[in-house]
């Protein structure tokens, strides 16, 4: 039986979304298809991370399920009203295509980019928007291996142009990994996180009510695998 989940009738995608996309680990864009309703609330926070966790795994099986998404479709649904189920901060680099490694689509990722993963007061407005107004039920903030911008803070070269403003930021996660780049990108994203869940009211408002969790996680480069860190 075929199950993708852009096929879903559109009966079952209120009825049972919770289910559905606890069994499928599915990105709720091709389920929105069919349907108006703002399906992400009806998500717990954990079983948030619980799809992102399980998109993980459908890219490392090497058989994504966006691929066989009808794109053209899920852009004229979500032309008029998006809400994505999980917000990611993560890093601007190439290699850490957030939508790819979590196998989701148009719709279901709210994404923030920024060299290091840090939080600026840009970066929580962002995910304030996408936690307060469009109902993301999960912020993971996604360190990755090899992260040149927490290289460049643990060497602290001179650096051209403005590409040093990024290092205060990343100081206390360059102390807490003794210059071991590794134990330094990953206390960065613990260490982001913490601060996206102390500065923000709103978000901090959200997590009280049990509405938001917000975990760090780290990507390796080499096996594409996503941990979560906490
Ligand atoms: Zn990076």
């Amino acid at each position: 039986m075929h199950t993708c989940a852009c096929c879903l009738p559109r009966r079952a995608v209120v009825a049972g979304l919770t289910a559905i996309v606890a069994s499928l680990g599915f990105g709720l864009g091709r389920a929105r298809a069919d349907s108006a309703a703002p399906v992400s609330r009806v998500l717990t926070p954990d079983q948030a991370v619980a799809m992102l966790v399980a998109g993980n795994q459908r890219y490392l099986s090497r058989k994504p399920q966006v691929c066989s998404v009808d794109l053209a479709a899920l852009r004229e649904a979500t032309a008029d009203k998006q809400t994505p189920f999980a917000a990611v901060l993560s890093c601007s680099d190439s290699r850490v295509p957030a939508e790819l490694v979590f196998d989701q689509t148009i719709g279901d990722l709210f994404v923030a980019r920024v060299a290091g993963n840090i939080v600026s007061a840009d970066v929580i407005a962002s995910l304030e928007y996408g936690a307060e107004v469009l109902g993301t039920r999960a912020i993971m903030v996604l360190g990755h291996a090899k992260c040149g911008a927490v290289k460049a803070a643990i060497e602290g070269k001179a650096v051209p142009g403005q590409i040093s403003t990024l290092f205060h930021s990343l100081q206390p996660a360059v102390e807490a990994g003794g210059r071991d780049l590794t134990k330094a990108i990953q206390a960065n994203a613990r260490i982001q996180a913490g601060l996206l869940r102390d500065s923000s009211p709103v978000l901090a408002d959200l997590i009280r009510r049990k509405k938001l969790v917000v975990v760090a996680g780290y990507y390796e480069l080499v096996s594409g695998r996503v941990s979560v860190l906490g």
